[in-house]
């Protein structure tokens, strides 16, 4: 098989007329040949070229069978969670994005569908599933915003052997860094508005998978819920996806570099990047990616003024997200995750003083610079 960037850049090949980037057909419906004549196309949301090529560039960057896009990452979580049915249970894993988190929480009880929170899926056993149904653990590694490693293949391994299925959000390293299906997760999902779009103004998600059984329900849910990606944004996230590799090889070094720089200042209490926790789980993150990506999170010293800091900021901008050609600050407990309940947010320990960072594509000597004076300006209260 070639090289990852060949096969994402080369995927389309050569189509009509010559062309390298994709057509854009805006048309909501394809008229049909006379009787016993076939067009694979019918009508927009059930499929169109322009998004059967993003799904094709996409399937070629993850060496996936199957992938589907929709019009957010959301949209493409809940096809997943969708899939369950009422008396089956949910294992999620802990902390997760604050959107799939509220999902679960708030709406699938109301689907008869019950959810289980463990913040340790690495301890992952038998134990968990005797005596219920459960029909799907759901999980990202790193996870959002400590950056926790979940061992996927092992979590896949017992799901399994009790005949769940492995779903991963696979957001903050994208394929090229990570290939969950590869480790034996049965699907995986994306928020494509983060590194696969990169640009900060598409909002978009995607899902994958390589079962084909798995496949139909995916493409049934994208038909019945219409959470469909639009052609225009179809196109744009075709051509964006081929250049992934250069962008996250960039902010990846950028947020390496910006780590080291600050590491050991003062004003920071902790500093995480994925695997960072633990030796096991940088032994685990270290066999599973090819690496960190480039989001991190610290947490200011006790009694630091968040508020004043994040105004000293003058290049990183305060506002969630991640992957953006701009770097990019957010508060997770207030901010992505202000709908986890506080025991939740206690038992993953993610704390108001705590900030995530997503590294873009400025100069990594600005970045430094903007976080250091920053963090040396930082006043305690009392
Ligand atoms: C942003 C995000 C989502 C949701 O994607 P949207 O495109 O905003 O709907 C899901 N998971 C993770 C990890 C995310 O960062």
């Amino acid at each position: 098989m070639t090289g990852i960037s060949t096969r994402t850049v080369r995927a389309l090949g050569t189509m009509e007329r010559g062309t390298l980037a994709p057509p854009v057909y805006t048309s909501s419906t394809f008229a049909q040949p006379p009787a016993g004549g076939e067009n694979a196309f019918c009508y927009q949301r059930g499929g169109n070229p322009t998004r059967s090529a993003a799904e094709k560039v996409l399937a070629a960057l993850e060496g996936a069978a199957h992938a589907f896009c929709f019009v957010s990452g959301m949209a493409a979580t809940r096809a997943i969670l969708d899939l369950l049915d009422a008396g089956e249970e949910l294992i999620l894993g802990i902390p997760i994005y604050g959107g799939t988190y509220r999902y679960a929480l708030e709406v699938l009880p109301e689907y008869g569908v019950q959810t289980t929170y463990l913040d340790d899926l690495n301890a992952l056993s038998d134990a968990d599933f005797a005596g219920r149904n459960v029909k799907m653990v759901f999980l990202e590694s790193p996870t959002n915003p400590t950056l926790r490693i979940n061992d996927i293949a092992r979590i896949a391994e017992v799901a399994h052997r009790n005949g769940a299925l492995v779903a991963v959000d696979n957001t903050f390293l994208s394929p090229y860094l990570q290939l969950p299906l590869q480790l034996g997760a049965d699907l995986v999902v994306q928020s494509a508005t983060k590194y696969l779009a990169g640009s900060g103004d598409l909002m978009g998600g995607v899902v994958t998978t390589d079962q084909e059984a798995l496949a139909e329900r995916i493409h049934f849910a994208q038909k019945c819920s219409g959470a469909v990606l639009a052609p225009i944004e179809s196109y744009r996230l075709a051509q964006a996806v081929k250049t992934l590799p250069i962008r996250m090889d960039r902010q990846q070094s950028a947020m390496l570099q910006v780590v080291e720089a600050i590491s050991g200042h003062p004003s920071i209490e902790k500093l995480w990047t994925p695997g960072s926790e633990s030796e096991q789980e940088r032994e685990v993150q270290e066999r599973q990616a090819r690496g960190p990506g480039a989001v991190f999170s610290l947490q200011l010293v006790p009694g630091a003024d968040v508020d004043a800091f994040l105004a000293s900021l003058e290049t990183i901008s305060f506002a969630v997200s991640l992957g953006h050609m701009e770097s990019l600050v957010c508060i997770p407990a207030l901010q992505t995750h202000d709908a986890f309940i506080p025991e939740h947010l206690e038992k993953v320990a993610v704390s108001p003083r705590l900030l995530r960072f997503a590294i873009g594509l400025e100069d990594p000597e600005d970045l430094i610079a903007d976080l250091v004076q920053a963090l040396d300006g930082v006043q305690t209260e009392g």
